[in-house]
């Protein structure tokens, strides 16, 4: 059981994500934000078939490529029944499930919060997990359908996970993350954090993936004491200008 991960740059600020299963040679797209792009990394890495689109939520850059990628490869569309609001799902998934990619077993949990049906896919075997707009490196998705309750608790579970896991998030949003972390934080280690993140940025590299680990240690949203504390620090960031 080994996965191998490609990330990339699609639209604006998202990041398309390929997994292949290597045992099998299976591959599923994480989310759809672009099927043009998909389609040429795919190639360009020589994977071979597209088998599954795997999607974490209803929103037009996780979904806008699934009709497009069904038609021209065929593949199976598995995520939350939200997801057919918007764009073709052949299977319906919710929290405990769990989803195959060749050899190796996905579990399936519901993170409300940012929408109320959105899932994230992890394995457990390959400490790798997939977590669209639920949490990014040093932020959260915002509050678009959920409580502060609910994404309180979905980034709990993410943070009990195992410290070594790898958290793929959908979105490259971390400089601007880390400004509001430093509004917050002023811990030097804090600090030496949020600048290998704006070098990293100057250099064209990608922050993502992070892990368990490092947002325990400095994601303002995972920092917050109660649920209380969260919602201020999420209504904060909506109206930060960094
Ligand atoms: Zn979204
Ligand atoms: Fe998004």
């Amino acid at each position: 059981m080994t996965l191998s991960v490609h990330l990339f740059p699609c639209l604006n600020d998202n990041y398309g994500l390929l997994v292949r299963d290597d045992a099998s040679g299976q591959v599923a797209t994480i989310d759809t934000p672009d099927a043009d792009a998909i389609l040429s990394e795919l190639d360009r890495l020589g994977w071979g078939d597209l088998h599954l689109i795997l999607n974490t939520h209803w929103h037009a850059d996780h979904t806008g490529g699934n009709a497009a990628l069904k038609a021209r490869t065929g593949c199976d569309i598995v995520g939350p029944a939200e997801v057919g609001r918007l764009a073709p799902l052949d299977r319906v998934v919710s929290g405990g499930d769990t989803v195959t990619l060749g050899r190796t077993p996905l579990q399936v949990t519901a993170t409300p919060g940012h929408t109320l049906g959105h899932v994230v896919y992890r394995s457990v075997a390959d400490s790798e997990a997939f977590v669209g707009d639920t949490l990014f490196a040093l932020g959260c998705g915002r509050l678009f359908e959920g409580t502060p309750q609910q994404m309180w608790d979905s980034l709990q579970t993410v943070a009990s996970w195992p410290a070594e896991t790898r958290i793929w998030c959908a979105h490259e949003y971390t400089a601007a993350n880390a400004r509001f972390a430093l509004s917050l934080d002023d811990r030097p280690e804090m600090q030496a954090h949020a600048e290998a993140v704006f070098a990293a940025r100057t250099r064209g590299e990608a922050t993502v993936p992070t892990t368990v680990a490092t947002e325990r240690a400095f994601n303002p949203f995972l920092r917050a004491v109660d649920v209380t504390d969260f919602a201020a620090r999420r209504a904060a960031k909506d109206a930060f200008r960094g």
